[in-house]
């Protein structure tokens, strides 16, 4: 059985924590190559609370390099651009961190095979198969199509930019890429976890909600099981995160935390906001798994927020933004994935579900009503 660790650090006070991890975790990593993967999402400083943050990238960077890996540090960002990998890795602070190891890992490319029932093989940056260690140094956040993003979601990042976008077109709905989701993290599942639980995001995430103070790192070789975990922390239930549910189906992992060993405190974090999309009531959760509309929403341009940049509309991968004075978003085609709130630099598209529009209270970043 794995382990999950729990330990409270901060920014500034991260070494010891890192050094825990690795002895509690060993890596025989000397000579052998090490990709250390931090969620990079776009161009977003640390203190927005997007992307891993730079102290704990640096930490665990010059401990690996200490113990004799080979070090690379990469990540393909979901913003699409000439350039933009190289960009969102400086803004982050990332490309410092990285202590002279960072590689734009989205310049070479393969193709590997696939059992996924959706596609026959993906296409995956060449160095996250042909590395002997895969460090995945997530960031815990909410997320608006799969409630939560933290150790499984950071895996989507081994896809190059267009791939991302195409397999949401082809996933088509929230079951789907949930599904979709877990065959990718199955190309190359980490060997080991650190996530960034020190100031994560709530409410409208997983770029425009709130930075929120935790306090926590949190460690495992067992990417589901640290989830489940850091699910639970935050106050909502894994089997109401679809990807999670997915995953204990395919026996990736445990997702009941009474059956997972902790180790430290799991302190639960009071009035956590998880996105308007979420489903916290059990009952509720079935039915909204069979009539998916309930928990889905049409996205809606905030226009005194919009600075009509157009990202949005570049990253529909199905087409339906249009660019007039603001995007004009056609309902008929929306497939509800969110890849457009994602990116908008200025947190200027609203989610807000079916439900939560004919729910008393008009708060979207913490859905009461559904707990
Ligand atoms: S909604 Fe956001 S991404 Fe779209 S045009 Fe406006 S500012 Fe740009
Ligand atoms: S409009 Fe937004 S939510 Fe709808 S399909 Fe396009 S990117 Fe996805």
């Amino acid at each position: 059985m794995s382990k999950v660790l729990i330990r409270n650090a901060s920014y500034d006070e991260i070494a010891n924590v890192v050094e825990e991890v690795f002895s509690l975790f060993p890596l025989d990593v000397s000579g052998k190559k090490v990709l250390v993967k931090p969620n990079i999402l776009g161009p977003f400083s640390p203190d927005k609370a997007v992307t891993t943050h730079p102290n704990l990238v640096k930490c665990v960077v010059g401990k690996l390099k200490k113990m004799g890996a080979n070090v690379i540090v990469g990540d393909n960002t979901g913003i699409r651009g000439y350039g933009m990998n190289e960009h969102s890795a400086r803004v982050s602070g990332i490309l410092d961190a990285s202590l002279g190891s960072y590689e734009n890992i989205s310049r070479k490319i393969t193709q590997v095979s696939s059992s996924s029932r959706f596609v026959d093989e993906f296409v995956v940056s060449e160095c996250v198969l042909s590395v002997d260690f895969l460090i995945s140094l997530p960031k815990l956040k909410t997320h608006n199509l799969t409630s939560f993003t933290g150790a499984v979601k950071n895996s989507y990042g081994i896809l190059p930019g267009a791939e991302k976008t195409n397999l949401h077109r082809i996933a088509g709905s929230k079951r789907n890429f949930a599904e979709m989701l877990l065959d990718v993290f199955m190309i190359r599942p980490p060997d080991l976890v650190i996530m960034d639980a020190i100031v994560a995001m709530e409410g409208n995430g997983p770029t425009s909600g709130a930075p929120r103070f935790i306090g926590k790192v949190l460690a495992s070789d067992n990417a589901i099981e640290l989830d489940a975990v850091a699910v639970a922390m935050v106050g909502a239930e894994s089997n109401n995160v679809e990807f999670l549910r997915e995953a204990r189906k395919r026996g990736l992992g445990e997702t009941d935390i009474s059956k997972i060993e902790i180790d430290g405190n799991l302190d639960k974090i009071k009035d956590f906001k998880m996105p308007s999309t979420f489903v916290a009531n059990k009952g509720l959760w079935a039915i909204v798994n069979r009539l998916s509309f309930l928990a889905s929403a049409i996205p809606k341009v905030i226009e005194e927020k919009c600075v009509a940049c157009g990202i949005c509309a570049k990253h529909c991968p199905v087409g339906a933004i249009t660019m007039e004075e603001f995007p004009v978003i056609d309902d008929k085609k929306c497939i509800s994935c969110y890849c457009c709130q994602e990116m908008c630099p200025q947190g200027a598209l609203e989610i807000k579900s079916f439900l939560q529009r004919f729910s008393r209270t008009n708060s979207e970043a913490n859905p009461e009503f559904l707990r």
